[in-house]
């Protein structure tokens, strides 16, 4: 075992980092309230070729992997949850294609994915459908050889600026997981629309959008893989190669309020000295990171088997794992480092409020933290999960 990043993952994470300090950070404040999608720091991701990672060389990326992601991602989000999220979003719409697509369908979308040409958004949760994604209800009917997309998707991040979306339907009449497939559907498809934003609590940068499809008309060469009946699969995994760079954009966010913290307690004084040198205050700090150090082994464990193409349902629960505890580290950390300030930490004058509340976010997105204790809880109880 070795604990030291290549020289290509070394080069990654100085790049996103310089790119967090010079483009990043002065736009996270303003993001947060102008709640516009920041498409500068697309441009800035695209410039130095951040937005390619996960994708294989063969289709236009680098290849660099799912854990170069983490790596970039825990930079961009020391000082903006949202633009982490913004990099996310490079992978995740090209992951179900990644997985799954045909070779035609991965060459028609992940090298304009990659090149910063095409963005993408991710549709699965629905008005009646959320963790449980099985329930869905978009309904994908045949007619001749194409199919007829009727439904509505919600909270789709990025789904406001997509050039394409990634949309899950049924098109069997068995309502089970089977009976859902994938389609690539291009955001100007006829009948496709975004009915809406939501005004939300946090990571305001990236706006998510209610999708309505009314009688879209997709090809068959639309159906991810070509074969109906894999997209719930496609998701799952999908969702499960991410996960750890979810439990990045925690780790990341949770560094930058406390290096942030760090740096007021120093200045601070209370009965006569800097409250940096009280020692309740040194011991939230230590507290802040020792659950930061071990929630990064983790998102980089969890990363790292993934790239050893290690996702699937024998090791879910380690990437679960990463992903509750980096994600609720990530709540702790913002709130102590917030309170850290004092009435200040509260104010939008400091970045704290707005870490905090991206946090939240975390928690929720792509598997709550209560799915991924049952997926940790199912492993351990059918022995997939086992200490010999
Ligand atoms: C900011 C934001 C961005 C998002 N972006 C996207 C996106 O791009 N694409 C997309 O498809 N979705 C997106 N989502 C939706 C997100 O994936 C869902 O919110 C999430 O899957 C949970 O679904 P739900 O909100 O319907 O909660 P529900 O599934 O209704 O759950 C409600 C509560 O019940 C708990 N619960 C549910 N089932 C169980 C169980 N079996 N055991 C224990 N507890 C359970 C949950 O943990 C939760 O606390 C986004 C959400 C947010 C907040």
């Amino acid at each position: 075992m070795q604990f030291q990043l290549s020289e290509e993952q070394r080069l990654i994470q100085e790049t996103a980092r310089r790119i967090a300090k010079e483009r990043v950070a002065p736009r996270a404040a303003e993001m947060d309230v102008s709640e516009e999608y920041p498409h500068d720091i697309f441009e800035a991701f695209r410039e130095v070729g951040l937005l390619g990672l996960t994708i294989p060389e063969a289709y236009g990326g680098s290849g660099a992997g799912v854990f170069p992601l983490a790596l970039a991602v825990e930079e961009i989000a020391k000082y903006c949850c949202a633009s982490g999220l913004v990099l996310l979003l490079s992978a995740l719409p090209t992951q179900p294609i990644l997985i799954g697509g045909s070779e035609e369908q991965k060459q028609t979308w992940l090298p304009k994915s990659a090149r910063g040409e095409a963005k993408g958004a991710f549709c699965l949760t629905e008005p009646n459908s959320g963790s449980d994604a099985s329930a869905l209800e978009t309904r994908a009917v045949r007619d001749g050889d194409d199919y007829i997309l009727n439904g509505e998707k919600m909270f789709i991040s990025g789904g406001t600026v997509a050039d394409f979306v990634v949309a899950f339907a049924k098109t069997g009449s068995d309502n089970g997981t089977r009976g859902i497939s994938g389609f690539i559907v291009p955001t100007d498809s006829p009948g496709f629309s975004v009915a809406g934003t939501d005004r939300k609590m946090g990571v305001r940068g990236v706006p998510t959008a209610n999708i309505v499809f009314k009688d879209v008309r997709v090809g068959p060469e639309q159906l991810i893989g070509g074969e109906e009946g894999h997209g719930f699969n496609h998701a799952m995994l999908t969702l499960n190669t991410l996960r750890p760079v979810v439990g990045a954009r925690g780790v990341g966010l949770a560094e930058g309020a406390m290096t942030y913290a760090l740096e007021f307690a120093r200045e601070r004084k209370a009965f006569g000295k800097p409250i940096a040198e009280l020692q309740a205050i040194q011991f939230m700090f230590a507290d802040m990171a020792i659950q930061i150090e071990a929630a990064r082994l983790l998102v980089y464990q969890a990363a790292w088997l993934v790239d050893q193409g290690k996702h699937q349902r024998e090791n879910a629960a380690l990437l679960s794992i990463a992903k509750a505890f980096a994600t609720e580290m990530a709540v702790k950390v913002s709130s102590d480092a917030l309170q850290v300030l004092g009435a200040q930490g509260y104010m939008m004058d400091h970045p704290l409020e707005r870490h905090y509340r991206d946090a939240r976010q975390l928690m929720i997105v792509e598997g709550t933290s209560q799915i991924q204790r049952v997926v940790i809880a199912r492993a351990l109880l059918e022995r997939e999960l086992v200490y010999p």
